[in-house]
């Protein structure tokens, strides 16, 4: 009788795996009423092991979501937390949930647990989520207490650019100006090559406390560090044509191209410059080099159907892959 029961329990396991997997090829084939239906069926089984329980829910847990069932979802997640706290699967799915949902606070709780259980630092994203928190509080009207969470956010991630820039901004909404000015100016201090980030802004923060002339201090500063820095370096030249002074200007244009000389940009620049100084024939030449390029961007390039070779100019025979007529046009 031993023997028989033994068998009997044997195939009942093998039974709930089955149907398990049935409910899952139920799933995949856009099926899911069905599949939940199976899987539905399984949970009132008796004698589950712990682990056909955690199965059958992560089983549900798929049913409900392609079912746009999410708060279904999120119970059957947490069931299988009950069963185990460090699923890592539930507690992924969760944090997937609450991510969307804007749901910050319990997030940043569950993604601790798995920072832990995978020996890893996600202060980056933690720090984000305090930056969320702080921006929902800045729109409900409470920018000192949203400050609190941008300051926050700094004390997770020091390079955490988001909340640098809410500080500024939500200083700069309350007429606090040199407070914005300094907060932006650390996003330059940390990210040199973001710093076009704050332009706008420190331009018209500058402006509003009448130190236009800091603001070009400021590109100057990051020209003097990486002389190669294209933002930096275009809107210092527009500034400088602004301001009038188009020598300084055109200066500026050339030396960008003489890093990029891709850069449309500085390349109209140096058109506008020579066409403001009468040079009607530098300026033309610049014009003709302008067509070229744009002609070449609208064109697009060519790319190899077989390998994905990128090509300027239209190739019969790949270089790389040998394919033959396998190049076709591809839009920028
Ligand atoms: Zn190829």
């Amino acid at each position: 009788a031993f023997i028989k029961l033994k068998e009997a329990v044997t195939l009942d396991t093998e039974n709930v795996d089955a149907y398990v997997r049935l409910g899952g090829i139920l799933r995949r084939a856009k099926k899911p009423e069905q599949a939940l239906q199976v899987h539905r069926d399984l949970t009132f089984r008796h004698n589950l092991t712990a682990e056909q329980k955690q199965e059958i829910l992560t089983a549900l847990y798929h049913d409900f979501t392609d079912l746009k069932d999410d708060a279904s979802a999120i119970r059957a997640a947490n069931e299988i937390l009950t069963i185990n706290p460090n699923d890592r699967f539930a507690l992924t799915a969760l944090l997937r949930t609450q991510e969307k949902a804007g749901e910050w606070k319990e997030a940043s709780v569950i993604r601790r647990k798995l920072d832990k259980l995978d020996g890893v630092d996600s202060g980056r994203i933690l720090a984000l989520y305090k930056v969320f928190e702080g921006e929902e509080l800045v729109a409900q009207g409470d920018p000192h207490r949203g400050r609190l969470f941008f300051k926050e956010a700094i004390h997770l991630d020091k390079m955490c650019l988001a909340a640098y820039l809410a500080i500024g901004d939500s200083y700069f909404n309350e007429k606090r100006l040199e407070d914005a000015i300094g907060y932006w100016s650390k996003v330059i201090t940390l990210r040199p090559d973001m710093g076009h980030l704050v332009f706008e802004r420190l331009k018209k923060g500058f402006f509003e406390v009448g130190r236009y002339g800091d603001y070009a201090e400021t590109l100057t500063g990051l020209l003097q560090a990486d002389p190669a820095h294209l933002t930096a370096r275009l809107e210092l030249a527009y500034f400088m044509e602004k301001k009038g002074e188009m020598g300084a200007a055109r200066d500026h244009y050339s030396a960008a191209l003489d890093h990029h000389p891709d850069s449309m940009l500085a390349r109209l620049g140096l058109y506008r410059m020579n066409w403001a100084a009468g040079k009607r024939e530098a300026a033309d030449a610049v014009f003709k080099q302008i067509m070229k390029m744009a002609v070449k961007r609208e064109a697009g390039n060519f790319r190899c159907k077989t390998c994905s070779l990128d090509a300027e100019t239209m190739i019969w025979r790949c270089p790389r892959c040998r394919a033959i007529d396998s190049f076709e046009p591809v839009k920028s």
